[in-house]
């Protein structure tokens, strides 16, 4: 694999971050990952502005389009070949001894890489998860997408052991979002109900496209926080992400959501989401 980092193409195997550097001491550091479907970016300028978003709230002084991200993007994709996976993109503040004090002036480091997947024809699709309910103990700013991944990376863990695919976090009730995806449900009388955009929450590229395709076709969108046993109870449950799409949940805890099975109205949202994204890939 050809990667990039701070301004070279090179392999993966000549590729090197500093051991000083921000993200691997403090994860001071914000992402995004952008899936690839036919060689084409697959909502680009949305992980754009939410990257800028990230950076702001950090106060990590990167401008995304002055250092030709997009063209970054599509130049790995190209020395890679890829038809189908993913960009991931990392910005830290960059390289300093170490100390608590965030320091001035320093050159954030960037890096992308790409990983070939199959996201078109991902078996969950298919099938659905299975996930399990733990509580959210992650740090309050989950609107900023840092790299500080590592409770939702060992939830994520826990639930394999479990023989569950994911977790789906819970505070005060309410679930919030899953290891790597936000958290939808579809009420017995066909409502899609999801949590509201705050700090709670990562601010989901794909989340956004759902709603809107939703409430073109007239369905009922209520953005409220939802209980455990709602989605136990619901008529369907999905997730969204920028690589899994659109993908059923079939149990919540061990309860059949349904019958169990991938329902209709995920898997119309999840054929619509691909044919809306496929028309719009960034080349
Ligand atoms: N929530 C969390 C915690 C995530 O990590 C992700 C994926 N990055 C999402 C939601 C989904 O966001 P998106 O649709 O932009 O990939």
């Amino acid at each position: 694999r050809i990667v990039h980092v701070n301004g070279e193409f090179l392999p993966e195997a000549s590729a090197s971050l500093s051991i000083f550097d921000r993200g691997v001491l403090f994860a001071d550091a914000v992402y995004e990952v952008t899936a690839v479907l036919d060689g084409g970016l697959v909502d680009f300028d949305a992980h754009q502005a939410r990257l800028r978003r990230s950076l702001a709230e950090l106060a990590i002084d990167f401008d995304p389009v002055a250092a030709g991200l997009i063209d970054l993007h599509r130049e790995l994709i190209r020395r890679n070949d890829l038809q189908e996976g993913l960009v991931y993109l990392q910005i830290s503040r960059g390289v300093a001894d170490r100390s608590f004090l965030q320091p001035a002036n320093i050159r954030p480091s960037v890096v992308l890489f790409t990983q070939a997947q199959t996201l078109l024809d991902a078996p969950a699709a298919q099938s659905g998860l299975s996930v399990i309910t733990r509580p959210d103990k992650r740090w309050h700013r989950r609107d900023i997408k840092t790299t500080q991944l590592l409770y939702p990376s060992m939830m994520k863990t826990l639930a394999n052991e479990q023989g569950a695919d994911d977790v789906w976090m819970v505070e005060a009730g309410h679930v919030t979002e899953g290891s790597s995806s936000n958290a939808h449900i579809i009420t017995a009388d066909g409502s899609l109900v999801t949590r509201p955009t705050s700090e709670d929450i990562l601010h989901g590229i794909t989340r956004a496209a759902v709603l809107d395709y939703a409430r073109e076709t007239g369905a009922e969108v209520i953005e409220r926080p939802f209980t455990v046993a709602e989605a136990q109870e619901a008529r369907e449950a999905f997730i969204t992400s920028a690589t899994a799409f659109v993908t059923p949940v079939v149990a919540v805890d061990g309860v059949p959501v349904g019958d169990g099975r991938p329902g209709p109205a995920t898997r119309r949202i999840r054929a619509h989401y691909i044919d809306h994204s496929r028309d719009r890939l960034r080349y």
